[in-house]
């Protein structure tokens, strides 16, 4: 119950906590006090990041790259050969025949059309199963071209900081759960899916399958936004798909788990991922037990498990205990 909670005030834009001695495990107080007594230098950090470095291949990130490219060519090839394999895209699509619709595209269409259709539910439900078994957030970074694309910008966004070209802008998170209310007040009230025509998850989608639009100028202009203003700015604070999707993985028994006997509390997870704020408990002091859950906000995407140089963070399914 604990997770499901902080997991949806983390969603709703709340700030991570910052738990009181007592309100620790103790076999985390006495951890915490271990390390106080044996901190590691500048040096030391520099060279287990190093370390891991010369060892890290990215796994996750490849094989999730892999994964999202195939989805997405599945699309185009079942389309450009009449294979019925995948047909639609990833709004609406069948797979070998069965419905699948998109959670949040599938809410946009009942709210604006107000009637509901037999395969549009189940559509829904078909993958709503599909990513509570798999992730929830999992569809953002493993399935949505936007992310893809998205990630690649940050990389110039990171350069340009780097070198003081450009600066990141931070807003408050809470602003999605705003953007959340108006996308549907706008479905409800003007009849019209008014949050799939400025989908870039959906625009690029349709680009792929059916071939470059005008709207793509939309989606450059995202990219942009985010390369010289603010980094990763609309899965950050706008996109509704990420909370859809969010809300499910609340339940999935796929999850990255965080150990804080090892950690260093240097922070190179943070500073990879897409919202630091499910990371928060890596910060010294802040982690209540010796083990804990990411929360559903997390995308599962691996770049932190990637990273990190002392193997803190991993996947895990619930019920099965091992580590993927
Ligand atoms: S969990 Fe994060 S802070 Fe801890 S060692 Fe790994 S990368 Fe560093
Ligand atoms: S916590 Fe790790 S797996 Fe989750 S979104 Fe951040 S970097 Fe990705």
């Amino acid at each position: 119950m604990g997770y499901i909670v902080e997991s949806l005030r983390l969603l709703a834009g709340g700030a991570p906590r910052k738990p009181e001695k007592h309100h620790r495990h103790d076999a985390v107080n006495e951890r915490y006090a271990e390390k106080r007594k044996t901190r590691l230098t500048k040096a030391a950090l520099e060279a287990a990041r190093d370390e891991h470095k010369s060892t890290c291949c990215n796994k996750w990130q490849r094989r999730r790259w892999a994964t999202l490219i195939a989805v997405n060519l599945l699309f185009v090839v079942s389309y450009y050969f009449d294979v019925q394999l995948l047909e639609g895209a990833l709004t609406a699509s069948r797979f070998v025949g069965f419905h699948m619709a998109d959670l949040n595209s599938a809410l946009q269409v009942m709210l604006a059309f107000k009637h509901v259709v037999l395969n549009l539910i189940i559509g829904t439900v078909t993958v709503f199963v599909l990513w509570l078994l798999l992730g929830g957030r999992t569809f953002c970074s493993w399935v949505c071209p936007y992310h893809l694309v998205a990630e690649w910008a940050e990389y110039l966004h990171l350069w340009l900081a780097k070198k003081k070209i450009v600066k990141d802008h931070t807003f408050n998170r809470k602003v999605r759960i705003l953007f959340y209310v108006l996308f549907v007040l706008l479905a409800l009230v003007t009849g019209y899916t008014v949050f799939e025509t400025i989908s870039p998850t959906g625009i690029l989608s349709r680009a792929l399958i059916y071939g470059p639009g005008v709207a793509l100028i939309w989606v450059a202009l995202l990219l942009a936004f985010e390369i010289f203003y603010s980094r990763r700015a609309w899965c950050r604070y706008v996109c509704p798909i990420g909370v859809t999707y969010g809300v499910v993985g609340l339940f999935s028994p796929v999850r990255v788990k965080y150990n804080m006997e090892n950690c260093h509390h240097e922070g190179d997870c943070r500073k990879v991922c897409m919202v630091p704020h499910v990371l928060d408990v890596t910060i010294r002091g802040r982690a209540l037990q010796v083990d804990s859950d990411l929360a559903s906000d997390c995308t599962r995407c691996g770049l932190c498990v990637d990273v990190c140089p002392t193997d803190s963070l991993n996947f895990v399914v619930k019920g099965i205990g091992k580590h993927l």
